[in-house]
């Protein structure tokens, strides 16, 4: 078995522990890698604290910076071929998918390398007798914590801003997919970066996640990950009062308006909740249809879930496995409760006999008080739900605590518009879910959280502003002016 490393100060390192990636699609150990425990953790804060001081990021022209980015990004597709296939086989997801994440994450490269001369301040206006400045200024130490689902892409969402605003980073990849991570950092290694500007480190996150949080070097947290571990970061770091952006968990609602286009919606729906078997922050997890349209849209997603293949990332089947046998346990629980409470399951709810953590697509129908309606699974699980009138699914749609994603489905862009802008959530997908890319600011509102990432509003996650204000002394205008 291939075994991986930490990257701190410029170098892999191994460790004294060794965590093995499992294969989810076979169940099997598919590589190991040294599992990083609180030295490491020094190292890698000791490592970005000496870039900062150097200055290495910050002296030079921002434009250097954009060359390394711009650099990483032709890297990162160079290898997008090869890494895939790791990234698949410790993850599950199929091929074109963990290829997509590496031309994504080269794309958050290009996108902030065009950024990164063009954080420029503004000056404020206060009268003749003073003249004002402001800058964007980098935090310096950006401790960096990733999901599992989209290792890769959520790495490099973060870490090309971090970058391209000069602060050096520590990125701690998750326990259950760390491998592919390990390929993007190699790819980006030679494109110019000082030492200590990145480190990557693979640790338990209760114990070295945690160690990170509460670091007195550390400037700034980026979590991306549940609600229950975001709370927990924001209560330890709490006392440093250290700032944070967090992107944490969603339950959307697409609410399916009497003109919705069918076809349309469906594949909306596929893509929606089935890629990447639900395992997505923004996965359409409820769908909210107006009572004419119902039984027809119903029968429709029935009939998609239950006609979609179902295998390994390698074969580019539509669902792939789930992360780890704890996943599909809890999903495989969820369900089982749902029907104790009294949702009808349309279809799916099983795992299918293999060694492998899959569990079958599975459509319920339920009402918008039940836990499954308002719980985040992360599985392929779609809830079904009826309204009468707009107040009404409106009122289902922002029914929960969470407020990532919204969607509306419906021809008449009036009354779709009308609908979205009472959405509740950070962004809103009107006749196509996922619509926006690299370039569209993305986060959450209640327990989804807050802060945003992609786009240019990102950048100011990633730099603190700093005023400066000179006051001009009167006495040599005067006299300017009485010589004339
Ligand atoms: P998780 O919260 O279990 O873990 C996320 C990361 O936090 C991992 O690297 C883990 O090791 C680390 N961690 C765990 N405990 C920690 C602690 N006490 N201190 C510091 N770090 C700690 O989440 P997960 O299961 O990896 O990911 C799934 C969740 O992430 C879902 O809720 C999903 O909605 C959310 N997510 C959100 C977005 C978004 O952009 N909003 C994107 C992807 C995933």
């Amino acid at each position: 078995m291939k075994h991986y490393l930490n990257f701190i100060d410029g170098k892999w390192r191994d460790s004294e522990s060794i965590l093995t990636v499992n294969n989810p699609a076979t169940g099997e150990p598919y590589a190991t890698i040294a599992l990083a425990g609180i030295d490491d953790a020094e190292q890698a804060m000791s490592a970005a604290q000496k870039c900062v001081e150097s200055g290495s990021m910050t002296k030079v022209r921002p434009a250097m910076r954009s060359g390394w980015m711009l650099k990483a990004a032709v890297a990162i597709r160079d290898i997008a071929d090869d890494a895939a296939l790791v990234l698949c086989r410790e993850n599950g997801k199929t091929l074109a998918d963990a290829k997509d994440e590496f031309l994504e994450a080269a794309r958050y490269f290009e996108y902030y390398a065009g950024l990164a001369d063009k954080i420029e301040g503004t000056s404020v206006p206060l009268g003749d007798g003073y003249i004002n400045f402001t800058e964007y200024l980098p935090f310096g130490v950006s401790v960096q914590i990733v999901p599992w689902n989209f290792p890769v892409s959520i790495c490099a969402r973060s870490l090309a801003p971090a970058l391209a605003a000069g602060n050096a980073v520590v990125v701690k990849s998750p326990e259950l997919s760390p491998l592919a991570m390990t390929m993007l950092f190699n790819a980006i290694l030679d494109a110019g970066f000082p030492s200590g500007a990145l480190q990557l480190i693979c640790g338990e996150g209760k114990e070295v996640g945690a160690h990170l949080v509460r670091h007195c070097l550390t400037d700034q947290i980026v979590f991306t990950g549940s609600v229950a571990t975001g709370k927990r970061i924001l209560a330890d770091s709490a006392s440093s009062v250290t700032p944070s952006v967090m992107e944490l968990g969603g339950k959307s609602a697409a609410v399916v308006l009497e003109d919705a286009d069918l076809s349309n919606l469906i594949q909306s729906v596929k893509t929606g909740i089935f890629f990447n078997a639900g395992q997505v922050c923004s996965a359409m997890s409820r769908l909210v249809v107006h009572e004419s349209r119902y039984e027809e849209i119903k029968r429709a997603v029935t009939e998609l879930a239950s006609g979609l293949s179902i295998g390994h990332g390698e074969h580019q089947p539509d669902i792939t496995p789930l992360i780890s046998r704890e996943q599909q346990t809890r999903v495989l629980q969820m369900i089982d409760k749902a029907r104790d409470d009294g949702a009808n399951v349309l279809t799916g709810d099983a795992a299918l006999d293999t060694n492998g953590f899959f569990v079958l697509p599975t459509v319920i129908e339920a009402t918008p008080e039940l836990d499954i309606a308002r719980q985040e699974i992360f599985g392929p699980v779609i809830v079904i739900m009826p309204f009468k009138s707009e107040q009404e699914a409106i009122g289902i749609a922002n029914g929960t605590e969470f407020g990532l994603v919204a969607g509306v489905f419906g021809e008449n862009l009036n009354d779709a518009l009308r609908v979205a802008r009472q959405l509740r959530g950070g962004q809103v997908f009107v006749n196509e879910w996922f619509a926006g890319g690299v370039e569209t600011p993305f986060g959450g509102v209640g327990l989804s959280g807050f802060g945003r990432e992609k786009g240019q509003e990102a950048i100011f996650g990633y730099v603190q502003t700093r005023s400066t204000t000179v006051r001009i002394a009167e006495s040599g205008r005067t006299d300017d002016s009485s010589a004339e």
